[in-house]
């Protein structure tokens, strides 16, 4: 099932998800609707509070990379960052370069609650870091210069008040 994506100014993208305690069919249902609701909207991670779940719980397509990721905890973050261009389809038309880590250690449970500790680096170190600070309710918004934040404040606000178009839905 499609989910409908929270959107910016939604309080659920700014509260601390909380960890899952078992493997249940709710689950695994709703793991296997986050990945139509993904492919569907075209992203490459979309994380539980961003479909209204304040759990965490996030996935990744990236390519050939799938993976599901719950109770995650990054335990190590690389000194060497890099720069690159992100969105998020909870902020619609938003475009920044944010820094972020090279490589990082996360230590989290795969779809089959298989406790996994691995280390990723390049693109998927970012989608990763992107998802986790959704389950901590940071938006990558947030880590923009004050600068830039005040540029973008009208755009935000128009996502705000939901008047910003999107070819998938929204809630
Ligand atoms: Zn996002």
């Amino acid at each position: 099932m499609i989910l409908p994506i929270s959107t910016y100014g939604d309080n659920v993208l700014r509260k601390t998800a909380l960890p899952i305690k078992e493997k249940t069919e709710k689950i695994d249902n709703l793991i296997s609707d986050m990945f139509e609701t993904l492919l569907r909207a075209g992203g490459v991670g979309l994380a539980a509070p961003q479909i209204g779940e304040q759990l965490q719980l996030f996935i990744i397509i990236n390519g050939d990379f799938e993976e599901v990721f719950i109770n995650a905890e990054i335990i190590e973050y690389s000194a060497d960052k890099q720069s690159s261009q992100e969105g998020c389809l909870s902020v619609p038309d938003i475009y920044e370069y944010v820094d972020r880590s090279n490589t990082i250690k996360i230590k989290y449970l795969d779809a089959e609650f298989k406790e996994q500790i691995r280390e990723f680096e390049g693109m998927n170190a970012i989608i990763i870091q992107h998802e986790y600070d959704h389950t901590k309710g940071v938006i990558f918004t947030d880590k923009l210069s004050p600068i830039k934040k005040k540029l973008l404040r009208s755009k935000l606000e128009k996502i705000r008040k939901n008047k910003v178009h999107t070819d998938y839905r929204v809630r």
